[in-house]
């Protein structure tokens, strides 16, 4: 089967070597490569997709947005979500789907509580993505420099500026999804740790560095941390499933990726 990922810029994409572990690992003799679409040439995309006969692919930063007005169906959650990540081509028929959400569910699992009090820095496309997939279960507090993006969310969760987040020791779990602590941005973070409760776990969905500001603040607070690359193989995983139904090894995607972001430093 053909695979692709879809954005611009692509070239430092890890998921050409993420997915192409997982075939491996599975004996499956499948290809999956990285497409890099000029913004201003998506208009042709169905003709792009349909030149390289793919089966699916995922969409990246510009796109996720943009492909879903393409797709012959999309699923719910990508509908409340605003946006499509991965495509699965099927009798021609293009279904969109949104994997970061459960991508991230699935990454900190074994964390997990019933009804955890949750604090999410950012309202981007990755924040609704999240929020969506853990208001199910959970109370979703979401902190951002404009509330108006997080209040026309199509479901329902609390929200705040930065400077109405008062009491931080309420929450059990907090996820940065903003890019303020990536290589290349700002080494800080939106928030101070001192005040958090023990218990606390500090999630940021970063991967490059392999610890955030954040992270490294909550570490000398003694307190759980995971970083991002357990949703970035996550979302990968789930994509492959809703492609050909054959469960991932998640194992091999893990290494692949770690050994891949050594060989960069
Ligand atoms: P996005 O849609 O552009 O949203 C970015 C969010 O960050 C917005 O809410 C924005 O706030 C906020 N923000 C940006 N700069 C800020 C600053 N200096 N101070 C406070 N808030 C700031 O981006 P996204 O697609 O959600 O991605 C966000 C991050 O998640 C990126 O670092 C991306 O690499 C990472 N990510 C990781 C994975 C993974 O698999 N691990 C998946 C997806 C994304 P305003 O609304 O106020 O502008």
């Amino acid at each position: 089967m053909n695979f692709a990922v879809i954005g611009h810029p692509i070239s430092h994409s890890l998921s050409p070597v993420m997915h192409h572990a997982n075939f491996k690992a599975l004996w499956r003799d499948d290809e999956y490569c990285a497409l890099n679409i000029e913004p201003k040439h998506f208009h042709h995309i169905k003709d792009i997709i349909a030149e390289k006969a793919l089966d699916g692919f995922n969409v990246t930063i510009p796109f996720k947005v943009d492909i879903m007005q393409y797709c012959d169906e999309i699923d719910t959650a990508a509908q409340m979500i605003g946006a499509v990540n991965t495509v699965h081509i099927k009798n021609g028929q293009w279904i969109g789907y949104n994997t970061d959400g459960i991508g991230y569910l699935f990454s900190i699992q074994e964390h997990l509580k019933d009804n955890m009090n949750v604090l999410i820095l950012g309202a981007g496309g990755a924040s609704r993505a999240i929020s969506y997939t853990l208001v199910q279960h959970h109370r979703v507090t979401v902190a951002n420099r404009t509330v108006s993006r997080v209040q026309s969310w199509p479901f329902e969760v609390a929200c705040k500026t930065y400077d109405q987040l008062d009491d931080l020791s309420v929450y059990d779990l907090v996820i940065n999804t903003t890019p303020v602590g990536m290589t290349g941005y700002e080494d800080t973070s939106l928030i101070a740790c001192d005040q958090l409760k023990a218990s606390c776990i500090v999630s940021d969905i970063i991967y490059t560095p392999e610890t955030t500001a954040l992270l490294k603040d909550a570490q000398q607070h003694q307190l759980n941390t995971i970083n991002g690359l357990g949703m970035f193989v996550m979302q990968g995983a789930r994509s492959f499933e809703i492609w050909t139904g054959q469960v991932a090894n998640v194992q091999a995607m893990t290494e692949a990726v770690t050994t891949a972001l050594k060989g960069r430093k």
